[in-house]
C-alpha cells in the first residue's frame, strides 16, 4: 500500500533538495544576509514548487495539491528577472521543464484541502528564515486522504546524518507511511534505516527544541515550560519542520510551538509531513491543549493551537505544564 505514492514523493522532495541546496550555496552570501536580502529563497520557493508538483502531478494527475506559493507573481511583466532566474534553476534539474511548465506547475497547489478524499500539502521551503542564514529548512511533502496524513516526505538538505550539531553537512531525508514506521537516510547515500523517537521518561533527561524565531514560538513561556518540567539542558533552536526529524530519530524529547499571535492559524503544510514522521517514530504531536491535530479543516489548523510533540512518554506531562504555563 502506497508503495508508489512514497516512492514518487522521495523523488520529488530529493529533485526539489537539488535545487535548494544549489541555490544555497550559491546565491546566499555574505552581502544577501547582511541586506536581509530575500531573492535567493525567492528563487527556490518557485523553484521547488514548481520540481515537486510537476514530478507528483505527471504520476498522479488525479490529486490536487495545496501549496503555499501560486505564480500570479511570478508571471508579472516586472518580473521577468525573476523568472527567468526560477526556470534556469529549474532547468539545472528537470531540463524538460520550459517557462510555461514552470508556471503551471507552481499553480497546481491552489487546492483549498477538506475533509474528503486525497491531495498533497507543499510547503516547498519551510524555514525559509533559516534558507537565509545558511541554516536549517526542510521541503515538505505529505498526502492526506479524507482529512488524515497517511504519508509525509521531509528532506533536510543540512540535517547531518547523526546529530544538528555535528559539523558534516550532508543532508537526510525522512519518510513514512501511516502504520509502517518512520525510516530516513543520507540523501546522497539512499540507505535507509529505521528512526525512533527517546524512550526517556523523566523530563529532567529530555532536551527540547523550538523555532529559531522568536515570532514563530513564544521563548519566554517555553522557558517557563522547561523549567517546571526539570529540563536543564538549554533549548535546540532549529528553523523548519527539521524539528520534528530530530524528535523523531530521538535526539530531542520534546519540540514546543507556543503560540505568539493570538487568532494565528497554523498551516498544514507546516506540520502534516512532520506529524506522520515524528507520529511513526513513536511519538505524539497534538495542540497546546492535548488535541489532535486536524488537517480536515482546509489550508489552516484552524481548530488547534499551537502545537507540542514529544517522544511519547512525556507527551501528558508536558501538556499539563504548557496548560499551567499557558493558563
Ligand atoms: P519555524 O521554522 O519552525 O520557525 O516555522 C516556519 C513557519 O512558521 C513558516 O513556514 C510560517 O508559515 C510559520 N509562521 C509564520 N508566522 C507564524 C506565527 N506567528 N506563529 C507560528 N508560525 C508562524
Ligand atoms: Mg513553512
Amino acid at each position: 500500500m502506497l508503495d508508489r505514492e512514497i516512492a514518487v514523493a522521495i523523488e520529488a522532495v530529493k529533485l526539489s533538495c537539488k535545487l535548494c541546496s544549489a541555490v544555497q550555496k550559491t546565491l546566499v552570501t555574505a552581502e544577501t544576509m547582511a541586506k536581509k536580502d530575500r531573492s535567493p529563497v525567492t528563487v527556490a520557493d518557485f523553484g521547488s514548487q514548481a520540481i515537486v508538483n510537476y514530478v507528483i502531478s505527471r504520476e498522479f494527475p488525479g490529486i490536487p495539491i495545496v501549496a503555499e506559493e501560486d505564480a500570479a507573481e511570478l508571471r508579472l511583466p516586472e518580473n521577468d528577472e525573476l523568472r527567468r532566474r526560477v526556470v534556469h534553476q529549474v532547468q539545472h534539474v528537470i531540463e524538460e521543464m520550459d517557462e510555461e511548465a514552470v508556471l503551471d506547475s507552481i499553480d497546481k497547489g491552489n487546492h483549498g484541502g477538506g475533509a474528503s478524499g486525497r491531495f498533497w500539502t507543499l510547503d516547498p521551503i519551510d524555514g525559509t528564515k533559516g534558507y537565509l542564514r545558511g541554516d536549517q529548512y526542510a521541503v515538505a511533502l505529505a498526502l492526506i486522504e479524507d482529512g488524515k496524513v497517511i504519508l509525509g516526505v521531509l528532506g533536510c538538505p543540512n540535517l547531518p546524518g547523526d546529530s544538528v550539531e555535528s559539523e558534516s553537512n550532508d543532508g537526510t531525508i525522512f519518510a513514512a507511511t501511516k502504520g509502517t514506521g518512520a525510516r530516513c537516510t543520507l540523501i546522497s547515500q539512499e540507505s535507509w534505516s529505521p528512526v525512533s523517537a527517546s524512550p526517556v521518561t523523566s523530563a529532567a533527561d529530555a532536551a527540547f527544541c523550538e523555532s529559531v524565531e522568536s515570532g514563530h514560538t513564544s521563548h519566554g513561556a517555553a522557558a517557563q515550560v522547561a523549567e517546571k518540567l526539570g529540563v536543564t539542558a538549554p533549548p535546540v533552536r532549529i528553523d523548519s519542520q527539521c524539528k520534528y526529524a530530530v524528535v523523531a530519530r530521538g535526539e530531542a524529547c520534546i519540540y514546543l510551538r507556543l503560540p505568539t499571535k493570538p487568532g494565528y492559524e497554523e498551516k498544514i503544510w507546516d506540520h502534516a509531513a512532520g506529524w506522520i514522521i515524528t507520529t511513526e517514530a513513536g511519538g505524539k504531536v497534538t495542540d497546546t491543549t492535548g488535541a489532535d491535530l486536524d488537517f480536515s479543516l482546509g489550508r489552516t489548523l484552524s481548530a488547534n493551537k499551537g502545537v507540542i510533540g514529544t517522544n511519547g512518554p512525556l507527551h501528558d506531562q508536558v501538556i499539563t505544564t504548557v496548560q499551567s504555563v499557558l493558563g
